[in-house]
C-alpha cells in the first residue's frame, strides 16, 4: 500500500498567506543586470561576450563545454559594461556579466508552432540545453543531464514537483494556478523525451486551489494523475517526494533513476515550454518576495541577474523592522551581506526577516533527547554527526552519513537545545571536501 509520506519531518508555521492569493506582477526592466557565468551545479560555463559589447535580450554570454553545464544568457537587451568578480546568492563571490538597460526589449526568440509529437527528442533535448535550462527548485543541476538518463537506466515514472514545502514561498503554487496549460505542455515535451508512460504530479495539501485545477485539467489524460499530498517539510526533496508519491526508496548516495523516475520542478517545466514553443532561454523567473521585513510582499517575474535590491523596492521598500536578507526560505535559505547580489536561477524567494524573527538563539549542550534523530528524514543521527565534526573526526561523521544529508535544517528547528546542526553539518562537508581535494 502506497504510504502517501516519508519518515521523519517537520511542520513549521507556513507564513504562505502573506502571497499565496497574489497573481504574479511583471517586475520592470532593470537599470542593470548582473549576470553570474555559473548558475548550475556543475562544470563552469567560458565566457563568450565582451566588455562595451551589445547584446539582446536571450543573447548567450557564457558556452558550456563540459556535458554537466548549461551557458548562460543576456536578460535584458543593453550594453555590456563589466565582466568581473561579483557578490552572488550563495554567498560566495563569481564571475558576472553586468549589463546596462539601453532602454528597448530588443530580443532573440520568437513564437514557435512546434509539432513535438513528431519532434525528434534528441532536437527537444538540444533545445533544452542551449537554453540554459537547470532545475529551478533551487538545486539548479542541469536539466538535459537528467533527461538524459544511462542506458542502462530505465525510466517508468516522470515526477512533477509541485510541493513547494519551504515556508513563506508560492512562487510554484501561483504558477500552476496562472500557466497550468503551460505546464502541460511541457510535461508532454519532457514525457516524449523520457519515453515514460505515467507522470505524477504532487502537489501538498496546503494548495487545495492548485490541485483543483490540475485535476480538472488532467481529467481526460490517462498518463497524468494528480497526487494531494500531506503537508510536511521537506516534501520537496526529490527523495522525500519520491517515497511520498511513489513508495520508492532510493538508495544511499543514489539518485531517482536507480528508482526508474526522474523529478523536475513545476518551474524548471515552464522553463523548458518557454525554450520549445518560444525558443526562449532562461532568462526570467518567479520570485515571491516576502516576510515581515517587507511593506507589501509580492510574487514576481523577475529578469535572471535583477539586483535583489530593485525587487526589494518593487515591493514598497524595507519595513522599519526589516534586518536580514534571505536567498529563499527560513529553512534552507542562504543569509545574504548585502541586497545587491542578483536573482539567479534557483532564486524562487527573497525572504526578509524583522528583528525579531531573525534573532539566533543561543546553544546550550544536547541534552540527549533524540527528536532530531526522529525527525531526520534522511534517517541520521544529526547529534552524532554534529558532535563528530565539531571535535575535528570528519571520516567518523562521514560514516555516520554526512554526505548523505541534504541541509534540509529540519534537526535544527527541532532541537530544545538550539544545537546548530546543520550548520555543523555543512561545515563538515566543506572540510570533507578540502580533504579530499588536497589528498
Ligand atoms: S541531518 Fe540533514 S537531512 Fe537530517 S534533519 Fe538535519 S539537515 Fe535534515
Ligand atoms: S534534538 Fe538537540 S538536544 Fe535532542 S538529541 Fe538532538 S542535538 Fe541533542
Amino acid at each position: 500500500m502506497r504510504s502517501k509520506t516519508f519518515r521523519g519531518g517537520i511542520h513549521p508555521s507556513e507564513f504562505k498567506h502573506l502571497t499565496e492569493h497574489k497573481i504574479i506582477e511583471k517586475a520592470c526592466i532593470p537599470e542593470r543586470v548582473i549576470v553570474p557565468l555559473q548558475q548550475h551545479i556543475g562544470a563552469p560555463t567560458e565566457c563568450i561576450i565582451e566588455k562595451d559589447t551589445h547584446v539582446k535580450a536571450g543573447q548567450p554570454l557564457s558556452k558550456a563545454i563540459k556535458l554537466i553545464s548549461v551557458p548562460v544568457h543576456a536578460s535584458i537587451s543593453g550594453l555590456v559594461k563589466s565582466i568581473e568578480f561579483h557578490p552572488n546568492p550563495l554567498g560566495t563571490k563569481s564571475l558576472a556579466v553586468t549589463i546596462e538597460h539601453d532602454g528597448s526589449d530588443d530580443s532573440t526568440f520568437t513564437e514557435q508552432d512546434p509539432d513535438i509529437n513528431n519532434m525528434d527528442p534528441d532536437i527537444l533535448l538540444k533545445k533544452i540545453k542551449t537554453a540554459g535550462i537547470a532545475g529551478m527548485g533551487g538545486a539548479s543541476f542541469p536539466t538535459h543531464v537528467k533527461l538524459t538518463p544511462p542506458s542502462d537506466k530505465k525510466i517508468n515514472t516522470l515526477l512533477i514537483n509541485g510541493v513547494e514545502c519551504e515556508p513563506f514561498l508560492t512562487a510554484d503554487h501561483r504558477l500552476m494556478l496562472e500557466k497550468s496549460d503551460e505546464i502541460l505542455k511541457g510535461i508532454h515535451i519532457l514525457t516524449r523525451i523520457l519515453r515514460v508512460r505515467h507522470t505524477i504530479i504532487g502537489i501538498e495539501k496546503n494548495k487545495p486551489d492548485a490541485i483543483q485545477l490540475m485535476q480538472k485539467k488532467t481529467k481526460r489524460l490517462k498518463k497524468i494523475s494528480v497526487i494531494p499530498l500531506p503537508v510536511k517539510y521537506p516534501q520537496g526533496g526529490e527523495k522525500q517526494l519520491i517515497q511520498a508519491a511513489l513508495n520508492r526508496q532510493v538508495p544511499s548516495g543514489g539518485l531517482p533513476m536507480d528508482v526508474e523516475c526522474v523529478v523536475q520542478n513545476v518551474g524548471t517545466v515552464f522553463a523548458v515550454y518557454e525554450a520549445i514553443y518560444f525558443n526562449k532561454p532562461l532568462i526570467e523567473r518567479v520570485v515571491t518576495v516576502t516576510g515581515p521585513g517587507i511593506t507589501e510582499p509580492k510574487n514576481i517575474l523577475a529578469r535572471i541577474g535583477t539586483p535583489f535590491k530593485d525587487l526589494i523596492e518593487f515591493c514598497g521598500g524595507y519595513t522599519p523592522t526589516a534586518s536580514k536578507i534571505l536567498n529563499g526560505g527560513p529553512m534552507m535559505g542562504i543569509a545574504q551581506v548585502t541586497d545587491d547580489v542578483p536573482v539567479v536561477k534557483g532564486t524562487s524567494g527573497i525572504l526578509v526577516l524583522d528583528q525579531l524573527s531573525s534573532k539566533i538563539p543561543e546553544e546550550s549542550t544536547c541534552i540527549s533527547c533524540a527528536r532530531c534523530v526522529d525527525i531526520c528524514p534522511m534517517k541520521l543521527m544529526p547529534n552524532r554527526i554534529a558532535s563528530y565534526i565539531e571535535h575535528n573526526r570528519i571520516e567518523d561523521a562521514e560514516k555516520y552519513g554526512l554526505l548523505d544529508c541534504i541541509e534540509c535544517g529540519s534537526c535544527t528547528y527541532i532541537c530544545p537545545a538550539k544545537r546548530h546542526l546543520v550548520h555543523y553539518i555543512k561545515f563538515g562537508k566543506m572540510l570533507y571536501n578540502e580533504r579530499r581535494v588536497s589528498s
